[in-house]
């Protein structure tokens, strides 16, 4: 039988690996099972943590606004983060954390295998590209692939602290709209 995200989730759900998943809850990704598209964020955050779900908070309304911006929701996409427990204080997720978490991810990527992945923000982008900057990358698909277009993007929460980068997320994400619609022509256009 194929792995299936019940499966990743009810192994997530149990797996208590790291210290963090002894002081927090485990959030499982969310959304469309065949999404096209997979937003990669970094860690849930205190909201998160008390819903079971990931982006509900602050990051999370920001991320809805930029979706509803090119036409597209919540129940269109999947979302999920690299590391799947809280660190506290919302200290950024170490480096053991990130690895100890990362067959999460490669699961289910494996099982959704979406066209895009968005990584927000530079501990997702990490995953995806050692070399990438996000400062560098943001906005446009990076040149290798690997059976997914990786679209790197700010952190909505980055948004928040820096609100100078709010036009940058929504120019970003218009450019993930275009790239959308020019990929999905050029694939109707092959027939
Ligand atoms: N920030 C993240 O990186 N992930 C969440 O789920 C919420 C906020």
């Amino acid at each position: 039988m194929p792995l299936t995200l019940d499966d990743v989730r009810a192994r997530l759900l149990q797996w208590k690996g790291i210290d963090i998943a002894k002081t927090s809850n485990p959030i499982p990704g969310d959304g469309n099972p065949h999404a096209e598209i997979v937003f990669v964020g970094e860690a849930p955050g205190a909201k998160e943590d008390a819903a079971g779900k990931p982006f509900v908070g602050s990051a999370g309304k920001i991320l809805d606004g930029l979706l509803d911006g090119i036409g597209l929701s919540r129940a269109d996409v999947y979302v999920t983060n690299v590391v799947k427990f809280r660190p506290p204080d919302n200290r950024d997720p170490t480096s053991a954390e990130k690895v100890a978490c990362m067959p999460f991810l490669v699961d289910e990527l494996a099982i959704i295998r979406p066209k895009i992945v968005v990584p927000l923000g530079r501990h997702a982008l990490a995953h995806f590209s050692k070399a990438a900057l996000i400062g560098e990358t943001h906005g446009r698909p990076l040149p290798a692939t690997e059976g997914y277009t990786v679209f790197p993007m700010y952190h909505p929460a980055a948004a928040l602290h820096n609100p100078g980068l709010r036009q940058t997320l929504k120019d970003d994400f218009l450019a993930l709209g275009e790239f959308l619609k020019t990929r999905t022509e050029r694939v109707e256009s092959r027939g």
